[in-house]
């Protein structure tokens, strides 16, 4: 364990994670901490705060990947940035173990103050051939991934000559009915309908997309008449929406049960599986000495403090989606908490900041309590619902309700730079179309060069070949080369 020399030696509060609560109590309170002779430290293995809701939208290829993104070093000039990931929290002792991102020795890093930020992670069940096949929406990395994978198999699919191998890599699937799902599976069948105006070799009814939910319904968040409109408009994109059912195994072909019987509901083959099915509190809370409710969330009080049966634990201070928050108006999830979504952590995040620096002063606290002002979402160029809680409820679908989705997100997008880049990526869209360029090798960038720095291997004798000798792998006229479809060679044959 090494206590590194470079941190600074001052009363720390330590963010242990820079999403939405971590970004907005480090912004909110590095220069007064500063000046009172502290210092904010945040720690985060990513070096930026992901703006999730717009995730959809980078899978979509409507906003640049970098640009739903932003930068902890640029945004906060006056804290103590760790990259890394905090592994334990010993707060009978205030330190707090970090492992850094670069592999190096763990960091152990003492504290006055702990703000426990560090959000939730993808909620998987034990389905055999998921964790191989799938892929999550969490993070800018699977977005970019499943915008690229999905182009992929659209251009690797135009080329196709067996029908099973072509249907295979045409089908996309999303399991998942919430507003993640949802805004997934409608921007990548935008994305998919764009890519194949592109492409003569494949048709818009070879794409298939498939969203499997195991509730009766999707969307909780709009009302059931909203959610059901949703369903009709997926429908008519030629989107299966199977309600009802869930995936059973994912080894080799996709196996959908109907719930509650369990008997099959579908059974096929699709390379692009994407599980967006609920988030969990994410597991480093098990590793601390703080108070968890039965979900696995910490437990706080109404004013963000950490506490629990035995009493409120001193400096210690949680919100977002990694906290069980009393939702005071009552209109939370069954359990009497906040929903985890990022209208309460932005605006637990600025109350949290706010009664943290009045507990230095010990002035009075105050509650937590926000009226849900509605939900937007977006299904793609000019499609959406809306259900915004302003004077009344105004419920929005199409047109009306993508733009207020654009509008809502645009304004709540962290700091005046990113929203300015944001918004030039959809004016760029609207006059040049969806973007739908394959940026290919990604994950293996180096391969290239490797190949042109790595000498080729000396000629063979100029010898001829033997008239049976077997052609070299991948040479010129070699089976593996072609890829000649041997009924095609039989036919040819027979000619
Ligand atoms: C696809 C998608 C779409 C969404 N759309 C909407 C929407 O339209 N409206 C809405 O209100 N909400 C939406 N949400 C939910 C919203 O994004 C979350 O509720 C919100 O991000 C929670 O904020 P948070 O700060 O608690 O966690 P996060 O924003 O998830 O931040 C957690 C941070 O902690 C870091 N971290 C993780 N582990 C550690 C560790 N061990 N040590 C240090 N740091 C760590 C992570 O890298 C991350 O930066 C969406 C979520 C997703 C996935």
């Amino acid at each position: 364990m090494a206590t590194t020399t470079e941190l600074q030696d001052r009363p720390r509060v330590l963010v242990v994670g820079g999403g939405y609560v971590g970004l907005y109590v480090a912004l909110k309170l590095q220069k007064k901490i500063a000046n009172a002779g502290g210092i904010v430290t945040l720690v985060d293995p990513l070096p930026y705060m992901t703006y999730q809701p717009f995730l959809p939208e980078v899978a979509g290829g409507n906003i640049e990947a970098r640009h739903a993104v932003v930068s902890h070093r640029q945004h906060l000039k006056q804290t103590e940035l760790i990259q890394g990931r905090v592994t334990s929290i010993d707060h009978a002792n205030r330190t707090a173990v970090v492992a850094p991102a670069d592999g190096g020795a763990n960091i152990e890093v003492p504290y006055f103050d702990v703000v426990l930020a560090a959000g939730a992670i993808t909620r998987t069940f034990p389905i055999k051939g998921l964790a191989d096949k799938g892929i999550g929406l969490k993070t800018i990395e699977e977005a970019v991934a499943l915008r690229n994978k999905l182009l992929e198999r659209i251009e690797v699919a135009s080329t196709m000559t067996d029908p099973a191998e072509r249907a295979r890599a045409l089908t996309f699937v999303v399991v998942g009915g919430g507003f993640a799902g949802i805004e997934c599976i409608t921007e990548m069948e935008d994305l998919a309908r764009a890519a194949v105006r592109n492409n003569p070799r494949v048709k818009q009814e070879e794409i298939r997309f498939v969203l499997v939910e195991a509730m009766g319904r999707i969307m909780p968040e709009v009302t059931a008449s909203q959610a059901e409109w949703v369903v009709e408009h997926l429908r008519s994109r030629g989107i299966e929406v199977l309600l009802n059912t869930s995936l059973d195994n994912a080894e080799g072909s996709l196996r959908l049960i109907n719930l509650p019987d369990k008997s099959l509901a579908q059974d096929f083959e699709a390379d692009t599986l994407v599980w967006t099915a609920g988030v969990q509190a994410n597991p480093m809370v098990r590793s601390t000495d703080f108070p968890l409710e039965p979900r696995g969330r910490v437990r706080v009080l109404p004013d963000l403090r950490i506490g629990g049966d035995e009493g409120i634990v001193d400096n210690a201070w949680a919100a977002g989606d990694i906290a069980a928050v009393p939702d005071l108006t009552g209109k939370g999830l069954p359990d009497g908490t906040c929903v985890p979504n990022a209208q309460h952590a932005l605006r637990q995040a600025k109350r949290l900041a706010k009664n943290l620096w009045a507990s230095r002063w010990d002035k009075q606290l105050k509650d937590y309590k926000h009226k849900n002002l509605g939900a937007v979402a977006g299904f793609g160029e000019w499609k959406g619902v809306a259900n915004i809680n302003l004077l009344g409820r105004i419920g929005l679908k199409g047109p009306l309700a993508w733009l207020a989705h654009r509008g809502y997100h645009g304004m709540a997008m962290p700091t005046f730079e990113r929203k300015f880049r944001v918004v030039l990526n959809w004016v760029i869209a609207f006059f040049a179309g969806r973007d739908t360029t394959q940026l290919l090798d990604l994950d293996n960038p180096r391969g290239a060069f490797v190949a042109a720095a790595t000498p080729a291997p000396k000629p063979a004798a100029a010898a001829a070949p033997a008239a049976d000798a077997t052609p070299v792998a991948g040479a010129p006229g070699s089976a593996e080369k072609t890829k000649v479809d041997p009924k095609e060679a039989v036919t040819a044959n027979a000619k």
